[in-house]
Protein backbone atom coordinates (compact mmCIF):
# COMPACT_ATOMS: atom_id res chain seq x y z
CA UNK A 1 0.00 0.00 0.00
CA UNK A 2 1.17 3.45 -1.05
CA UNK A 3 0.57 6.63 2.14
CA UNK A 4 1.25 9.90 0.70
CA UNK A 5 2.82 12.55 3.37
CA UNK A 6 3.34 15.97 2.57
CA UNK A 7 6.56 17.30 4.01
CA UNK A 8 6.87 20.95 4.85
CA UNK A 9 10.36 23.32 5.61
CA UNK A 10 10.55 26.46 7.57
CA UNK A 11 13.62 26.07 9.04
CA UNK A 12 16.27 25.56 11.88
CA UNK A 13 19.19 23.18 12.83
CA UNK A 14 18.22 20.57 10.87
CA UNK A 15 18.40 22.31 7.65
CA UNK A 16 21.60 24.61 8.63
CA UNK A 17 25.13 24.32 7.29
CA UNK A 18 27.90 26.72 8.00
CA UNK A 19 27.53 30.28 6.46
CA UNK A 20 30.96 29.77 4.72
CA UNK A 21 30.83 26.62 3.25
CA UNK A 22 34.52 26.04 3.41
CA UNK A 23 34.91 27.11 6.64
CA UNK A 24 33.19 24.81 9.09
CA UNK A 25 33.18 26.34 12.36
CA UNK A 26 31.28 30.09 10.87
CA UNK A 27 27.60 30.27 12.28
CA UNK A 28 25.24 27.79 10.76
CA UNK A 29 22.36 29.04 8.94
CA UNK A 30 19.31 28.06 7.07
CA UNK A 31 20.05 26.15 3.98
CA UNK A 32 17.61 25.55 1.09
CA UNK A 33 15.00 22.50 0.88
CA UNK A 34 17.21 21.67 -1.80
CA UNK A 35 20.31 21.65 0.80
CA UNK A 36 18.30 19.55 3.02
CA UNK A 37 17.52 16.69 0.72
CA UNK A 38 20.86 16.19 -0.62
CA UNK A 39 21.50 14.34 2.40
CA UNK A 40 18.54 12.22 2.84
CA UNK A 41 18.71 10.65 -0.62
CA UNK A 42 15.69 8.01 0.18
CA UNK A 43 13.52 10.82 0.28
CA UNK A 44 14.50 12.65 -2.58
CA UNK A 45 14.87 12.43 -6.32
CA UNK A 46 18.77 13.21 -6.01
CA UNK A 47 21.47 11.83 -4.20
CA UNK A 48 22.94 8.50 -3.58
CA UNK A 49 24.42 7.15 -0.76
CA UNK A 50 28.43 7.09 -1.32
CA UNK A 51 30.88 5.97 1.88
CA UNK A 52 28.39 6.16 4.10
CA UNK A 53 27.50 10.02 3.30
CA UNK A 54 24.80 11.11 1.10
CA UNK A 55 25.54 13.07 -1.27
CA UNK A 56 23.81 14.91 -4.25
CA UNK A 57 25.45 13.76 -7.47
CA UNK A 58 22.89 13.55 -9.63
CA UNK A 59 19.52 11.78 -9.84
CA UNK A 60 19.06 8.65 -7.42
CA UNK A 61 18.71 5.81 -9.82
CA UNK A 62 16.56 4.16 -7.45
CA UNK A 63 13.98 7.12 -7.57
CA UNK A 64 14.37 7.09 -11.33
CA UNK A 65 13.94 3.27 -12.21
CA UNK A 66 10.44 3.06 -10.05
CA UNK A 67 9.09 6.07 -12.52
CA UNK A 68 6.74 7.02 -9.42
CA UNK A 69 5.36 10.12 -11.38
CA UNK A 70 8.66 12.56 -10.34
CA UNK A 71 7.80 12.13 -6.78
CA UNK A 72 10.25 10.88 -4.22
CA UNK A 73 9.43 8.13 -2.06
CA UNK A 74 10.46 5.51 0.66
CA UNK A 75 10.27 2.09 0.54
CA UNK A 76 9.56 0.61 3.97
CA UNK A 77 10.39 -3.04 5.11
CA UNK A 78 6.81 -4.30 5.16
CA UNK A 79 7.13 -3.57 1.52
CA UNK A 80 4.72 -0.57 1.78
CA UNK A 81 5.58 2.93 0.00
CA UNK A 82 5.41 6.38 1.57
CA UNK A 83 5.05 9.11 -1.19
CA UNK A 84 5.86 12.44 -0.76
CA UNK A 85 4.85 16.13 -1.91
CA UNK A 86 6.78 19.16 -0.31
CA UNK A 87 6.72 22.64 0.03
CA UNK A 88 9.48 25.31 1.75
CA UNK A 89 9.50 28.73 3.01
CA UNK A 90 10.83 30.67 0.94
CA UNK A 91 13.88 31.90 3.15
CA UNK A 92 14.15 29.10 5.66
CA UNK A 93 14.55 30.54 9.01
CA UNK A 94 15.90 30.03 12.15
CA UNK A 95 13.24 28.99 14.32
CA UNK A 96 14.12 32.40 16.83
CA UNK A 97 12.72 34.39 13.66
CA UNK A 98 9.09 32.14 13.73
CA UNK A 99 6.04 33.99 14.97
CA UNK A 100 2.72 34.12 14.53
CA UNK A 101 2.43 35.64 10.54
CA UNK A 102 4.56 32.39 9.80
CA UNK A 103 2.05 30.06 12.08
CA UNK A 104 -0.89 31.31 9.75
CA UNK A 105 1.14 30.59 6.81
CA UNK A 106 1.94 26.98 7.96
CA UNK A 107 -1.80 26.61 8.65
CA UNK A 108 -2.60 27.68 5.64
CA UNK A 109 -0.38 25.30 4.02
CA UNK A 110 -1.91 22.13 5.26
CA UNK A 111 -5.05 23.28 4.88
CA UNK A 112 -4.72 23.54 0.93
CA UNK A 113 -3.41 20.55 0.99
CA UNK A 114 -4.93 18.97 3.67
CA UNK A 115 -7.63 16.12 1.29
CA UNK A 116 -4.12 15.46 -1.20
CA UNK A 117 -2.24 13.95 1.57
CA UNK A 118 -2.44 11.11 4.63
CA UNK A 119 -0.64 13.01 6.87
CA UNK A 120 2.09 16.14 7.56
CA UNK A 121 5.90 16.83 8.39
CA UNK A 122 6.89 19.72 9.19
CA UNK A 123 10.47 20.45 9.82
CA UNK A 124 11.22 23.18 12.42
CA UNK A 125 14.21 24.86 14.46
CA UNK A 126 13.39 23.77 18.05
CA UNK A 127 14.12 26.59 19.93
CA UNK A 128 10.48 28.10 19.30
CA UNK A 129 9.37 24.62 18.00
CA UNK A 130 6.80 24.14 21.02
CA UNK A 131 5.28 27.64 20.79
CA UNK A 132 4.37 26.56 16.68
CA UNK A 133 3.13 23.09 17.62
CA UNK A 134 0.92 24.97 20.34
CA UNK A 135 -0.34 27.56 17.79
CA UNK A 136 -0.93 24.86 15.18
CA UNK A 137 -2.74 22.62 17.82
CA UNK A 138 -5.36 25.47 18.24
CA UNK A 139 -5.46 26.94 14.36
CA UNK A 140 -6.05 23.31 12.94
CA UNK A 141 -9.64 22.39 14.08
CA UNK A 142 -11.14 19.08 13.98
CA UNK A 143 -7.72 17.77 13.05
CA UNK A 144 -8.30 14.16 11.58
CA UNK A 145 -4.90 13.38 9.96
CA UNK A 146 -1.12 13.50 11.96
CA UNK A 147 0.76 16.97 11.97
CA UNK A 148 4.19 15.76 12.78
CA UNK A 149 6.31 18.36 13.65
CA UNK A 150 10.32 17.95 13.95
CA UNK A 151 13.88 18.77 13.68
CA UNK A 152 17.22 18.43 14.91
CA UNK A 153 20.21 18.94 17.61
CA UNK A 154 22.38 18.61 14.66
CA UNK A 155 22.35 19.53 11.44
CA UNK A 156 21.67 16.84 8.49
CA UNK A 157 24.98 17.24 7.39
CA UNK A 158 26.68 16.54 10.79
CA UNK A 159 28.26 13.20 10.89
CA UNK A 160 26.70 11.89 13.86
CA UNK A 161 23.35 14.11 13.51
CA UNK A 162 20.00 13.04 15.16
CA UNK A 163 17.93 14.76 11.88
CA UNK A 164 17.89 11.23 9.80
CA UNK A 165 16.22 9.57 12.43
CA UNK A 166 13.97 12.27 13.59
CA UNK A 167 13.17 13.08 10.15
CA UNK A 168 12.66 9.19 9.41
CA UNK A 169 10.28 8.78 12.97
CA UNK A 170 8.16 11.46 12.05
CA UNK A 171 7.33 10.48 8.72
CA UNK A 172 6.48 6.99 9.77
CA UNK A 173 3.73 8.26 11.99
CA UNK A 174 2.32 10.83 9.63
CA UNK A 175 2.14 7.97 6.94
CA UNK A 176 0.56 5.44 9.34
CA UNK A 177 -1.08 3.59 7.67
CA UNK A 178 2.35 2.29 5.54
CA UNK A 179 4.24 1.91 8.63
CA UNK A 180 1.18 -0.02 10.43
CA UNK A 181 0.94 2.84 12.77
CA UNK A 182 -1.92 3.94 14.92
CA UNK A 183 -3.67 7.26 13.76
CA UNK A 184 -2.61 10.11 15.80
CA UNK A 185 -5.24 12.76 14.42
CA UNK A 186 -3.13 15.61 16.87
CA UNK A 187 -0.37 18.22 16.48
CA UNK A 188 2.67 15.97 17.58
CA UNK A 189 6.19 17.28 18.12
CA UNK A 190 8.37 13.75 17.59
CA UNK A 191 11.90 14.23 18.46
CA UNK A 192 14.59 11.65 19.52
CA UNK A 193 12.90 8.61 21.72
CA UNK A 194 9.08 10.36 22.49
CA UNK A 195 5.90 11.45 20.84
CA UNK A 196 4.83 14.83 22.45
CA UNK A 197 1.27 16.69 22.37
CA UNK A 198 2.39 19.41 20.80
CA UNK A 199 0.45 22.04 23.02
CA UNK A 200 2.21 19.93 25.71
CA UNK A 201 5.56 20.35 24.33
CA UNK A 202 8.48 22.81 25.76
CA UNK A 203 11.66 22.57 24.90
CA UNK A 204 13.91 21.31 27.55
CA UNK A 205 17.27 21.19 26.95
CA UNK A 206 19.61 23.02 24.44
CA UNK A 207 22.01 19.80 23.66
CA UNK A 208 20.09 16.68 24.69
CA UNK A 209 18.99 14.66 21.94
CA UNK A 210 15.57 14.59 24.28
CA UNK A 211 15.61 18.68 23.66
CA UNK A 212 12.05 18.74 23.67
CA UNK A 213 9.59 17.18 26.52
CA UNK A 214 6.57 17.15 28.01
CA UNK A 215 7.31 18.21 31.17
CA UNK A 216 3.14 17.93 32.94
CA UNK A 217 1.32 15.07 30.85
CA UNK A 218 2.36 11.86 29.87
CA UNK A 219 3.99 11.14 26.73
CA UNK A 220 1.75 10.16 23.52
CA UNK A 221 4.30 7.47 23.03
CA UNK A 222 7.96 6.45 23.01
CA UNK A 223 10.21 5.73 20.17
CA UNK A 224 12.92 2.83 20.08
CA UNK A 225 13.33 0.30 18.38
CA UNK A 226 9.78 0.33 17.69
CA UNK A 227 7.19 3.29 18.24
CA UNK A 228 4.43 2.53 20.12
CA UNK A 229 1.59 4.67 20.44
CA UNK A 230 -0.21 5.23 23.49
CA UNK A 231 -3.60 4.92 22.24
CA UNK A 232 -5.37 5.17 25.21
CA UNK A 233 -3.68 8.87 25.31
CA UNK A 234 -4.77 10.21 21.71
CA UNK A 235 -7.30 12.05 21.02
CA UNK A 236 -10.21 10.54 19.13
CA UNK A 237 -10.76 11.20 15.44
CA UNK A 238 -13.53 14.51 15.55
CA UNK A 239 -16.71 13.77 14.04
CA UNK A 240 -16.62 17.74 12.72
CA UNK A 241 -14.94 18.37 9.26
CA UNK A 242 -11.49 19.57 9.43
CA UNK A 243 -11.31 23.38 9.55
CA UNK A 244 -8.99 26.00 9.83
CA UNK A 245 -9.13 28.91 12.55
CA UNK A 246 -6.31 30.86 11.81
CA UNK A 247 -7.23 34.28 13.43
CA UNK A 248 -4.80 35.40 16.41
CA UNK A 249 -4.47 38.50 18.47
CA UNK A 250 -1.29 39.38 18.94
CA UNK A 251 -1.88 41.58 21.94
CA UNK A 252 -0.71 39.58 24.98
CA UNK A 253 2.07 39.75 27.08
CA UNK A 254 4.07 37.27 29.80
CA UNK A 255 5.53 38.70 33.18
CA UNK A 256 7.64 36.73 34.95
CA UNK A 257 7.38 37.44 38.61
CA UNK A 258 10.61 37.24 40.99
CA UNK A 259 11.53 38.37 44.33
CA UNK A 260 12.26 41.96 44.32
CA UNK A 261 10.13 42.48 41.31
CA UNK A 262 8.68 46.51 41.53
CA UNK A 263 5.17 46.79 40.04
CA UNK A 264 5.81 50.10 39.33
CA UNK A 265 8.61 49.36 36.56
CA UNK A 266 5.47 47.53 34.59
CA UNK A 267 3.05 49.96 35.21
CA UNK A 268 2.81 51.18 31.73
CA UNK A 269 2.64 47.75 30.56
CA UNK A 270 -0.36 47.09 32.37
CA UNK A 271 -2.17 50.16 31.57
CA UNK A 272 -1.12 50.25 27.62
CA UNK A 273 -4.67 50.10 26.27
CA UNK A 274 -3.45 47.98 23.04
CA UNK A 275 -2.59 45.44 25.32
CA UNK A 276 -5.87 42.76 26.04
CA UNK A 277 -4.22 39.80 27.57
CA UNK A 278 -1.66 38.81 30.45
CA UNK A 279 0.13 36.03 31.89
CA UNK A 280 1.74 36.61 34.78
CA UNK A 281 4.19 33.61 35.90
CA UNK A 282 3.65 33.25 39.61
CA UNK A 283 5.12 30.79 41.91
CA UNK A 284 3.84 27.87 43.26
CA UNK A 285 0.44 26.99 43.04
CA UNK A 286 -0.33 30.82 41.73
CA UNK A 287 0.76 32.39 44.68
CA UNK A 288 1.87 36.36 44.40
CA UNK A 289 3.56 38.68 46.93
CA UNK A 290 1.19 40.57 49.12
CA UNK A 291 1.58 44.11 47.18
CA UNK A 292 -1.73 46.30 46.60
CA UNK A 293 0.53 47.58 44.15
CA UNK A 294 0.74 44.51 41.81
CA UNK A 295 -2.87 43.85 42.71
CA UNK A 296 -4.29 47.26 41.83
CA UNK A 297 -3.19 46.76 38.11
CA UNK A 298 -4.46 43.72 37.95
CA UNK A 299 -7.84 45.13 39.18
CA UNK A 300 -7.80 48.26 37.05
CA UNK A 301 -6.76 45.76 33.80
CA UNK A 302 -9.64 43.21 34.38
CA UNK A 303 -12.24 46.35 34.86
CA UNK A 304 -10.90 47.73 32.08
CA UNK A 305 -11.67 44.55 29.98
CA UNK A 306 -8.47 42.73 29.97
CA UNK A 307 -7.75 39.46 30.80
CA UNK A 308 -5.25 37.88 33.36
CA UNK A 309 -4.26 34.56 33.68
CA UNK A 310 -2.31 32.92 35.96
CA UNK A 311 0.11 30.69 35.21
CA UNK A 312 2.15 28.84 37.14
CA UNK A 313 6.54 28.73 37.16
CA UNK A 314 6.73 25.65 38.40
CA UNK A 315 7.30 22.95 35.80
CA UNK A 316 4.83 20.58 36.76
CA UNK A 317 1.61 20.51 38.81
CA UNK A 318 -1.54 22.99 38.25
CA UNK A 319 -2.48 26.21 39.22
CA UNK A 320 -4.77 26.14 42.69
CA UNK A 321 -5.92 29.59 43.71
CA UNK A 322 -7.65 29.80 47.01
CA UNK A 323 -5.50 27.11 48.48
CA UNK A 324 -2.91 30.13 50.23
CA UNK A 325 -3.82 33.42 51.37
CA UNK A 326 -1.25 34.54 48.74
CA UNK A 327 -3.58 34.16 45.73
CA UNK A 328 -7.15 33.87 47.86
CA UNK A 329 -7.70 37.56 46.53
CA UNK A 330 -6.68 37.02 42.92
CA UNK A 331 -9.80 35.00 42.34
CA UNK A 332 -11.68 37.54 43.29
CA UNK A 333 -10.24 40.27 41.61
CA UNK A 334 -11.52 37.94 38.12
CA UNK A 335 -7.93 36.22 37.35
CA UNK A 336 -7.94 33.30 35.31
CA UNK A 337 -6.34 29.94 35.98
CA UNK A 338 -3.97 28.63 33.49
CA UNK A 339 -4.15 25.18 34.88
CA UNK A 340 -1.35 22.71 33.93
CA UNK A 341 -0.84 24.56 30.75
CA UNK A 342 2.63 25.71 29.51
CA UNK A 343 3.75 28.91 28.90
CA UNK A 344 3.52 28.20 24.86
CA UNK A 345 0.37 26.44 25.30
CA UNK A 346 -0.80 29.45 27.55
CA UNK A 347 0.43 32.44 25.18
CA UNK A 348 -0.90 30.56 21.67
CA UNK A 349 -4.04 30.21 22.99
CA UNK A 350 -4.87 32.98 24.22
CA UNK A 351 -4.19 34.77 21.01
CA UNK A 352 -6.47 32.47 19.41
CA UNK A 353 -8.92 32.82 21.67
CA UNK A 354 -8.95 36.77 21.60
CA UNK A 355 -8.25 36.39 18.06
CA UNK A 356 -11.39 34.01 17.56
CA UNK A 357 -13.78 36.39 19.19
CA UNK A 358 -15.16 34.01 21.19
CA UNK A 359 -18.21 35.08 23.29
CA UNK A 360 -17.16 34.44 26.49
CA UNK A 361 -13.04 34.55 26.31
CA UNK A 362 -12.94 34.48 30.07
CA UNK A 363 -14.53 30.98 30.31
CA UNK A 364 -13.03 29.74 26.95
CA UNK A 365 -9.46 30.36 28.23
CA UNK A 366 -10.43 28.10 31.20
CA UNK A 367 -11.51 25.09 28.78
CA UNK A 368 -9.59 22.16 27.27
CA UNK A 369 -9.62 22.61 23.73
CA UNK A 370 -6.82 20.34 22.59
CA UNK A 371 -6.08 18.68 25.42
CA UNK A 372 -3.43 21.21 26.32
CA UNK A 373 -4.41 21.02 30.25
CA UNK A 374 -5.65 18.46 32.14
CA UNK A 375 -9.29 19.88 32.81
CA UNK A 376 -11.77 22.51 32.34
CA UNK A 377 -12.35 24.88 34.80
CA UNK A 378 -16.47 26.21 34.98
CA UNK A 379 -17.25 29.47 36.85
CA UNK A 380 -20.73 29.35 38.08
CA UNK A 381 -21.50 32.79 39.01
CA UNK A 382 -24.95 33.25 41.38
CA UNK A 383 -24.55 36.55 41.12
CA UNK A 384 -24.11 39.64 43.99
CA UNK A 385 -26.39 40.40 46.82
CA UNK A 386 -26.55 44.43 47.53
CA UNK A 387 -26.32 45.51 51.12
CA UNK A 388 -29.80 47.11 50.38
CA UNK A 389 -31.18 43.33 50.12
CA UNK A 390 -29.31 41.72 52.18
CA UNK A 391 -31.31 38.62 53.26
CA UNK A 392 -31.60 36.09 55.65
CA UNK A 393 -31.85 33.08 52.61
CA UNK A 394 -31.20 33.33 49.25
CA UNK A 395 -31.86 31.24 46.03
CA UNK A 396 -30.16 31.46 42.84
CA UNK A 397 -29.96 29.08 39.67
CA UNK A 398 -28.00 28.63 36.36
CA UNK A 399 -27.72 26.85 33.69
CA UNK A 400 -24.46 25.73 33.19
CA UNK A 401 -22.00 25.19 30.27
CA UNK A 402 -23.01 21.91 28.40
CA UNK A 403 -19.75 21.22 28.30
CA UNK A 404 -19.23 20.43 32.12
CA UNK A 405 -19.06 16.38 32.71
CA UNK A 406 -20.28 16.27 35.80
CA UNK A 407 -19.08 12.50 35.91
CA UNK A 408 -15.63 14.01 35.72
CA UNK A 409 -15.99 16.68 38.66
CA UNK A 410 -12.58 16.12 40.10
CA UNK A 411 -12.14 19.80 41.96
CA UNK A 412 -15.30 22.32 43.47
CA UNK A 413 -14.87 25.63 45.56
CA UNK A 414 -17.80 27.21 47.04
CA UNK A 415 -16.59 31.15 47.46
CA UNK A 416 -18.91 34.10 48.64
CA UNK A 417 -16.89 36.79 48.02
CA UNK A 418 -17.29 39.96 50.51
CA UNK A 419 -19.59 38.47 52.77
CA UNK A 420 -21.29 40.79 54.99
CA UNK A 421 -23.71 40.78 57.88
CA UNK A 422 -26.72 42.83 59.25
CA UNK A 423 -28.61 42.40 62.34
CA UNK A 424 -25.45 41.31 63.86
CA UNK A 425 -23.12 42.86 66.63
CA UNK A 426 -19.61 42.93 66.29
CA UNK A 427 -18.07 40.03 68.03
CA UNK A 428 -20.99 38.16 67.10
CA UNK A 429 -21.01 34.52 66.30
CA UNK A 430 -23.33 33.50 62.82
CA UNK A 431 -23.41 30.66 60.50
CA UNK A 432 -24.45 30.88 57.17
CA UNK A 433 -25.59 27.25 55.52
CA UNK A 434 -25.31 25.86 51.44
CA UNK A 435 -27.55 23.84 49.88
CA UNK A 436 -26.93 22.65 46.32
CA UNK A 437 -30.41 21.71 44.29
CA UNK A 438 -32.79 21.38 47.22
CA UNK A 439 -35.66 23.98 46.25
CA UNK A 440 -37.14 24.45 50.12
CA UNK A 441 -34.64 25.16 52.13
CA UNK A 442 -35.14 27.78 54.89
CA UNK A 443 -32.98 27.44 58.68
CA UNK A 444 -34.67 24.22 59.76
CA UNK A 445 -33.61 22.19 57.23
CA UNK A 446 -31.46 19.57 58.66
CA UNK A 447 -27.84 19.80 59.12
CA UNK A 448 -27.22 16.20 57.72
CA UNK A 449 -28.26 15.14 54.11
CA UNK A 450 -26.15 15.34 50.87
CA UNK A 451 -27.29 18.35 49.93
CA UNK A 452 -25.95 20.79 52.25
CA UNK A 453 -22.75 21.24 50.53
CA UNK A 454 -21.30 23.55 52.91
CA UNK A 455 -21.53 25.64 56.63
CA UNK A 456 -19.58 28.64 57.40
CA UNK A 457 -19.25 29.46 61.07
CA UNK A 458 -17.41 32.65 61.70
CA UNK A 459 -17.27 35.41 64.43
CA UNK A 460 -18.29 38.94 62.31
CA UNK A 461 -15.98 41.74 62.64
CA UNK A 462 -17.95 44.17 61.39
CA UNK A 463 -15.71 44.15 57.82
CA UNK A 464 -17.08 42.35 55.03
CA UNK A 465 -14.61 38.84 53.87
CA UNK A 466 -14.39 36.38 51.37
CA UNK A 467 -14.88 32.87 52.26
CA UNK A 468 -13.77 29.83 50.32
CA UNK A 469 -14.85 26.16 50.91
CA UNK A 470 -13.70 23.35 49.51
CA UNK A 471 -16.91 20.97 48.62
CA UNK A 472 -15.99 18.44 46.21
CA UNK A 473 -17.70 15.92 47.61
CA UNK A 474 -20.89 17.12 48.13
CA UNK A 475 -20.81 19.10 44.39
CA UNK A 476 -19.85 15.25 43.07
CA UNK A 477 -23.13 14.08 44.68
CA UNK A 478 -25.67 17.25 44.50
CA UNK A 479 -25.14 17.74 40.89
CA UNK A 480 -27.35 16.64 38.44
CA UNK A 481 -28.64 17.26 35.24
CA UNK A 482 -29.91 20.76 33.89
CA UNK A 483 -30.35 23.54 36.32
CA UNK A 484 -28.00 24.19 39.44
CA UNK A 485 -29.46 25.94 42.27
CA UNK A 486 -27.22 27.55 45.17
CA UNK A 487 -29.68 27.99 48.45
CA UNK A 488 -28.11 30.36 50.98
CA UNK A 489 -29.75 30.23 54.53
CA UNK A 490 -28.63 31.93 57.68
CA UNK A 491 -28.12 30.45 60.50
CA UNK A 492 -30.08 32.71 62.91
CA UNK A 493 -32.80 34.08 60.87
CA UNK A 494 -31.90 37.51 62.58
CA UNK A 495 -28.60 37.86 60.62
CA UNK A 496 -29.03 38.79 57.09
CA UNK A 497 -26.35 38.53 54.46
CA UNK A 498 -25.19 40.12 51.72
CA UNK A 499 -22.20 39.44 49.24
CA UNK A 500 -20.78 41.08 46.18
CA UNK A 501 -20.32 37.62 44.09
CA UNK A 502 -21.34 34.03 44.89
CA UNK A 503 -19.45 31.69 42.54
CA UNK A 504 -19.21 27.92 42.51
CA UNK A 505 -15.78 26.94 41.09
CA UNK A 506 -15.46 23.29 39.32
CA UNK A 507 -12.64 21.70 37.99
CA UNK A 508 -13.70 18.75 35.71
CA UNK A 509 -10.84 16.55 34.10
CA UNK A 510 -10.43 16.33 30.45
N1 LIG B 1 18.34 28.03 16.56
C1 LIG B 1 17.82 26.81 15.97
C2 LIG B 1 16.38 27.06 15.61
O1 LIG B 1 15.54 27.02 16.44
C3 LIG B 1 17.96 25.69 16.93
C4 LIG B 1 17.50 24.34 16.45
O2 LIG B 1 16.84 24.18 15.44
O3 LIG B 1 17.81 23.35 17.16
O4 LIG B 1 16.08 27.31 14.46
Amino acid sequence: MTTDVFILYTGGTIGMGPREPEDPSSPLEPKSIGELFRFLPDFSLYGEKRGGRYRNDGPNPRAVEAGRGGLPFLELDNGNTIRFGSASFERPVDSSDVGPSDWRRMAETIASVYGDYDGFVILHGTDTMAYTASALSFMLQNLGKPVVITGSQLPVSAVRTDAVLNLMNAVFIAGYQAADLPLVPEVVIVFADRIVRGCRASKVSTSDWAGIDSPNAPLLGTIGERIKIRQEAVRPVPERPFALNPALDENVFIIDLFPGFRSDRIEGLFRNPDIRGYILRTYGTGNIPNDGALLGLIRDAIEAGKIVMNLSQCGTGMVEMGLYAASSELIDLGILSGLDMTREAAVTKMMWILGSGAGRPEQELQIDHRGEQSGSLFHLFFGRLPKEDAAAACRRSLIPDARLNRARISRSSLRISNLGLEGAAPGERSTLHAYLNLPETDHRTPADGEKRIATLEFEWNGRPETRIKVVTRKTQAAIGEGEVALTLVSGRPEHRFHFSGLHLEILATA
